[in-house]
């Protein structure tokens, strides 16, 4: 089955809206086995909507459209469908009844504009609204299926769980094909990096492959396809494909389809019991922010210092005047001091720091903008890493976040493989 997602108002294109119900829906159909294959915009303009009514219904057999069942002059889209698909609009009286029943509760009286909310195409399957009041329907016709749905997100969202996805479920025979999504996620590779080395298992049968470009992360994303009653085949081609990307680009993968780095990182610390505090200084809070992301984080984020100024590195941490002097408050020097700092002050297991220059401003010669140390203090030691990366502010910011939360990442996983091969 291919679906068309007919998103209407002329707030989304004009950028005053972001489009979150096409998101929405697509994610919705695709997990059904339901492909998309056109997401079609228009404003709130008859003829527009009517043509763009008339080829969805040419081109896809289920077409879902989303808002214009408001009650004014503007609102069309019941009208324009039933006028493609040449049906009557009939008045269902239960539906008025409820409208009626929705003001009677706010003990005020049913504007005349609302009647027209309780009519719809001839043969139309209503959809209550408890929340609003523009019902939806599902018309079926021909062999097409058009769903029409409001506009609001907290309206149309609850009505199509509730009641189109129990409908599109039983539409599902055994024998319809569907796709399978599996996303491995990368950290520390660029894409052409990533598709040198995967090249060849572009043409893995059965598998398409695509590389997507995050702000701080590469996500490989593979589907492969089977019938719903031989979902074994597909999964087996997934996890063979996932094998041997992960042979290949070993510990750059770092989690998997909803998985994140904070989540993996917060595993690892969980399992071994070891707790963990930040000194941040280009970041200002975000790697804290970034590791109470999730709950249960308690466990083993103690918490941080924001030392932005030399002044509080020294105060709080114990970096010293002569490091500063020296090395500059970017560098590996500081870096490693303010982890330790952190460390000894909080008396944590592990101990991560941040230090680097932003930008806009403030880079130089030898410390460009995106010049960035992180520390990390363990039991064993301090050790800092320096690196370059690239892009406005916000990114190097974000990235930095990554990098730190990697760094972790890669020392917990070097202890669990000491401890496997008992060499620690
Ligand atoms: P309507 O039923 O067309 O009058 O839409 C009512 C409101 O729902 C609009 O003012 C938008 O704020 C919101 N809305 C409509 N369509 C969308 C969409 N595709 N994504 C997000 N919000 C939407
Ligand atoms: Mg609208």
């Amino acid at each position: 089955m291919k679906a068309e997602i007919i998103s209407t108002g002329t707030e989304l294109l004009l950028g005053e809206t972001l489009n979150t119900s096409a998101h929405f829906l697509t994610g919705k159909l695709s997990s059904l086995g339901i492909e998309v294959d056109y997401h079609t915009t228009v404003g709130d303009n008859p003829e527009r909507l009517e043509q763009v009514i008339r080829q969805a219904i040419g081109r896809t057999d289920l077409i879902i459209t989303t808002g214009g069942l408001g009650p004014t002059v503007d609102d069309l889209t019941k009208e324009l469908v039933a006028k493609v698909l040449k049906l009557e609009m009939e008045l269902d009286p239960s539906c008025l009844e409820q409208i009626n029943q929705f003001f009677g509760r706010r003990k005020a009286p049913m504007p005349m504009n609302n009647e027209k909310q309780a009519y719809f195409p001839k043969g139309s399957k209503i959809l209550p609204n408890p929340i609003g009041t523009a019902p939806g329907a599902i018309i079926e016709i021909n062999g097409k299926t058009v769903i029409i749905l409001p506009g609001p997100p907290f309206e149309m969202n609850p009505m199509f769980d509730n009641y189109v996805w129990p409908e599109l479920q039983q539409t599902i025979e055994p024998t319809d094909e569907r796709m399978y999504e599996r996303v491995l996620k990368v950290f520390g590779m660029g894409e052409s990096a990533i598709e040198e080395v995967l090249a060849d298992l572009m043409s893995f049968p059965n598998l398409s492959m695509a590389l997507l470009a995050k702000r701080a992360e590469m996500h490989i994303r593979m589907v492969s396809r089977s019938s719903y009653s031989k979902s074994e085949e597909a999964e087996d081609v997934l996890n063979q494909a996932e094998k041997e990307i992960r042979r290949r680009l070993g510990n750059k993968v770092f989690g998997r389809d909803q998985e994140s780095m904070v989540g993996i990182v917060g595993q690892l610390l969980k399992n071994k019991q070891f707790t963990i505090a930040t000194a941040e200084s280009c970041t200002g809070g975000l790697l804290g922010a970034a590791l109470t992301q999730e709950p249960g984080s308690s466990e083993f984020y103690l918490g941080g210092v924001v030392s932005y100024s030399n002044s509080l590195k020294q105060g709080l941490l114990g970096v010293s005047e002569k490091s500063l002097l020296e090395y500059g408050a970017v560098s590996e020097e500081v870096a490693k001091e303010m982890a330790k700092g952190i460390r000894s002050t909080a008396g944590t297991d592990l101990a991560i720091s941040t230090t680097g220059i932003a930008g806009p401003d403030g880079g130089s010669e030898q410390k460009p903008v995106g010049l960035v140390c992180i520390g990390l203090a363990t039991p064993e030691g301090v050790q800092a890493e320096k690196i370059q990366l690239y892009g406005e502010r916000e990114s190097v910011r974000q990235l930095t976040v990554q990098a730190a939360l990697n760094r972790v990442r890669l020392h917990m996983l070097n202890i669990e493989r000491r401890l496997q091969f008992g060499d620690g």
